[in-house]
């Protein structure tokens, strides 16, 4: 596969780019090699620079489970765009999203809009700790929350990938109120919540892990959180910025069966365009400003067009709900497929999978927090993946994301990244 085009492109942005790139992970220093620069996108597919088409499982991490350049949405932000951009002044549309999001998530009551998933995180924990008056903040070894200080450590994705221990940048006295336990690790957390009385604001966990590739929570471990939480005045916020409007309309909450005190949104919230929100139950969220005294604020928070990329999106899925089941059985069916594979030609491969989001490490033993997901073999995975990259499958660039299955993934698809597969197992 021919991509001169996108060594040029790379080479220009390094110029005047840290990297050459906007977010690391893009960069490809994970797996090796230089990335490729997009084009244009339609449905599942994406073409580069050069007009190379590849099948896409990022799905720009998560946003587009409609497939690439929707039809309706496409049109929305065309017709909004042609009214305003901009007001920085309250519309109509906001509350419409709201309504919808309400409509769609049982337990929340309130919910603000902000432009990106670390912004939303970054809120929920001011709020958190505004609301309980305390500091500490439990998270998981291996979940990622964005770039707030306070979440940047152990932070699993592109912290992962680039192996690095210490973000330099983050005072010691932040992260010494960021308590780690290990994903799926009850008795870890009770002993942190037993040695820090009245000190835990909140527990932070992605509900199914998606950022150090795909990691269930085991039966029990989010109920015995739940129950933690409850018997020590913390706050259980789940971070759906992934799994919210991807695992169920109502994400893990209702997948689950569980419900947290404070949600945070990203990713398909905003149908491609930079939206997150974070909301939750109302005596919790009064403490937001302008009602209560935790400030939040931001210029293009429910910014228009932003608003009806993501209202467009949220209202098609509200309203062919067949479509998890759908989005569901064509995941189930990749995973069957690859896995009938590595068995034939006895790869060690270990599949996790929820809804439409599925990993594969490969490793002998069972996946189930980061610890067990460093030890699968990264240079294995990297060396598979520029295989699939060479031959038009485009998966995430590091061995600690999640893929994505979008509703315009078809079997076809499916086959063809399944016999990609089984011709590079046989190659081993
Ligand atoms: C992507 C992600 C974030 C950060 O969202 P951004 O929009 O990239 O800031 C936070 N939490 C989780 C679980 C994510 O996957």
């Amino acid at each position: 596969m021919q991509r001169s085009n996108s060594l040029a492109l790379f080479q220009q942005a390094q110029q005047s780019i840290p990297g050459g790139v906007n977010s690391p992970v893009r960069a490809f220093r994970g797996v090796g090699g230089t990335p490729v620069f997009m084009d244009k996108a339609s449905g599942p597919y994406l073409y580069d620079a050069d007009g190379n088409r590849y099948i896409d499982y990022i799905n720009s991490w998560g946003p587009m489970i409609l497939g690439h350049s929707h039809e309706d949405v496409v049109k929305a932000i065309q017709e909004q765009a042609a009214k305003a951009t901009s007001f920085g002044a309250p519309t109509g549309l906001e509350s419409k999203m709201a309504e919808l999001i309400k409509s769609m998530v049982p337990n929340v009551d309130l919910i603000r809009m902000v432009s990106s998933g670390t912004e939303a995180c970054m809120s929920a924990l001011r709020l958190a700790r505004g609301s309980t008056g305390r500091n500490k903040v439990i998270k998981f070894d291996g979940c990622y929350h964005g770039h707030a200080d306070a979440f940047l450590v152990k932070a699993g994705s592109g912290v992962a990938t680039f192996n690095i221990q210490d973000v330099p940048g983050i005072p010691q006295a932040v992260s010494a109120d960021t308590l780690i336990a290990a994903y799926n690790d009850l008795k870890g957390v009770e002993a942190l919540v037993g040695d820090h009385p009245d000190q835990i604001a909140a527990i932070i966990i992605e509900p199914v892990a998606g950022n150090m590739g795909c990691v269930l929570p085991q039966p029990g471990f989010l109920e015995g959180l739940r129950s933690i939480c409850d018997n020590s005045g913390i706050l259980l916020i789940f971070d759906e910025v992934m799994t919210g409007f991807r695992l169920a309309p109502g994400g893990a909450q209702e997948r689950l069966n569980i419900k947290a005190d404070l949600v945070t949104y990203g990713k398909v919230i905003g149908g491609g365009l930079p939206v997150g929100a974070f909301g939750g139950r109302r005596e919790i969220m009064e403490h937001i400003a302008p009602i209560g005294k935790v400030y939040q604020a931001g210029t293009l928070s429910g910014n228009p067009i932003a608003m009806t990329a993501g209202y467009t999106t949220l209202s098609i899925l509200n309203d062919n709900r067949g479509l998890y089941q759908q989005l569901e059985e064509r995941t189930e069916s990749l995973h069957k497929g690859l896995e009938a594979s590595a068995a034939k030609h006895r790869i060690p491969v270990v599949f996790n999978r929820l809804g439409s989001m599925i990993s594969l490490h490969f490793s002998e033993h069972p996946v189930l927090d980061f610890a067990s997901a460093a030890a699968s073999d990264i240079a294995r995975f990297n060396h598979f993946f520029h295989y699939m990259l060479d031959n038009g499958v485009y998966l995430p660039p590091s061995a600690f994301e999640t893929w994505f299955i979008s509703a315009s993934i078809n079997a076809e698809h499916i086959d063809r990244t399944v016999s990609l597969f089984d011709s590079y197992c046989a190659g081993l």
